[in-house]
């Protein structure tokens, strides 16, 4: 099974078959399991085997289906589902960390990621923020107590790519565990285990999921992290993904390859024709030669991703005109869905920053996000054009 490519592993790898031998993967809605026994019960408590379950908050036949198609896809020994991508990243860092240890995060991260660093200060963790792009301020910022690195290998919304192999090499020289946060890299560009990722975390409410119907999220890492460190964290807090809901994201990986390939063609077919239009001031894309960390993008995603960051001219009243003319482009905060969607950063999910924290971070007043969904090129092209001349 380890030697199928990643296709062949998104329609296959993991499944369980009933005495019915269903053809689509069962829906197991079920919290509990009986035991023929007391003793069975009491063995089960003990050790579990790889077909015996407790308790659907422990896990359920259908989550651990996603759950072993996720390992076989990002390459690692086990994964872990989760109730969303945030139970994911909070699970990854609370379960390795205790009072006194220290993280380093790239300081461009999704807001929420921002506020579990914060709670985690409340719990005596000391957290450092660096330019994630800066491999000088990763080497200051590593002490001897630093447990754990966490990154988003591609950020939002000005979709700098951080050097994954670089900065584990950096962590890994002073004993840390580096997580990725890999959601704009997809799992089907992540190359984030070979270039040494301890740890990869996806929301799978983005393209895993790919048509906007449920949270979820997962960790995939080795073994002896998922099962002994992770797995007694989230099983006892209660972030479990609903069994339903992995089927749906089963479902999902079955054609993701198909929507996130499309995706990216858009992304960049869109990105060349609007680069240098008279009403933008900037078309930030990895795949673009013109994009800082465009070397690096190829390197360790061999494409540049689904979404692509536009600086409209005019500061917010621009970005806003723009937006409200989009006619097949909708407005949301979600991304990496069927359809393509469009958010305005600065107003919305990084409306909590001060204007100087958006500055630090690149955002401003005119930036868009763009996540190309799976419409046809030519369509969403005539669209965004003909809204930009309402600009
Ligand atoms: C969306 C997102 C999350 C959170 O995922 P949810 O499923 O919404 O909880 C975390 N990190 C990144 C980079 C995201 O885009």
């Amino acid at each position: 099974m380890t030697d199928w490519n990643t296709r062949t592993k998104l329609v296959h790898s993991g499944t369980r078959r009933s005495r019915y031998a269903e053809m689509s993967e069962a829906i197991y809605l079920t919290q509990g399991f009986v035991y023929a026994s007391a003793e069975e019960a009491e063995s089960r408590f003990i050790e579990s085997g790889p077909d015996e379950f407790i308790y659907a908050r422990y896990g359920n036949p259908t989550v651990r289906m996603f759950e072993e198609r996720m390992a076989a896809i990002e390459g690692t020994e086990d994964a872990f589902a989760t109730a969303s991508g945030m139970a994911a990243v909070n699970g990854a860092l609370t379960s390795l960390l205790k009072a006194g240890d220290h993280v380093v995060a790239a300081r461009a991260l999704f807001g929420s990621c921002l506020y579990v660093l914060d709670i985690l200060g409340r719990f005596g963790v000391e957290v450092s923020l660096v330019d994630g792009t800066d491999l000088g301020q990763w080497r200051k910022a590593m002490r001897s107590e630093t447990r754990a690195v966490f990154l988003e290998s591609v950020s939002n919304p000005t979709l700098e790519v951080i050097d994954v192999q670089s900065v584990c090499e950096i962590a890994h020289a002073k004993g840390a565990l580096v997580i990725v946060d890999n959601v704009f890299a997809t799992p089907i560009f992540s190359r984030a285990v070979a270039l040494g990722a301890d740890i990869v975390v996806y929301s799978a409410t983005k393209h895993i999921d790919g048509s906007g119907r449920c949270l979820g999220g997962v960790v995939c890492g080795s073994k002896a992290y998922i099962r002994k460190v992770l797995e007694p964290y989230l099983k006892h807090t209660g972030a479990a993904l609903s069994p339903f809901n992995a089927w749906v994201l089963l479902k999902g990986l079955e054609t993701l390859d198909l929507r996130v390939r499309q995706q990216a063609a858009s992304a960049l077919r869109i990105a060349e024709a609007l680069a240098g239009h008279e009403k933008l001031a900037q078309v930030i894309f990895p795949g673009l030669a013109s994009h800082p960390h465009h070397a690096i993008a190829m390197a360790q995603m061999g494409a540049g991703g689904t979404v692509v960051t536009l600086d409209v001219k005019g500061g917010q009243a621009g970005a806003f005109r723009f937006l409200d003319a989009l006619q097949i482009v909708k407005i949301s905060n979600n991304l990496g869905d069927a359809r393509s969607i469009i958010t305005h950063p600065a107003t919305t999910t990084h409306q909590r920053l001060t204007p100087q924290k958006r500055d630090e971070l690149g955002i401003t007043p005119g930036m868009v996000r763009f996540s190309l969904g799976i419409e046809d090129c030519d369509d969403l092209l005539g669209d965004v054009e003909n809204a930009l001349d309402a600009v």
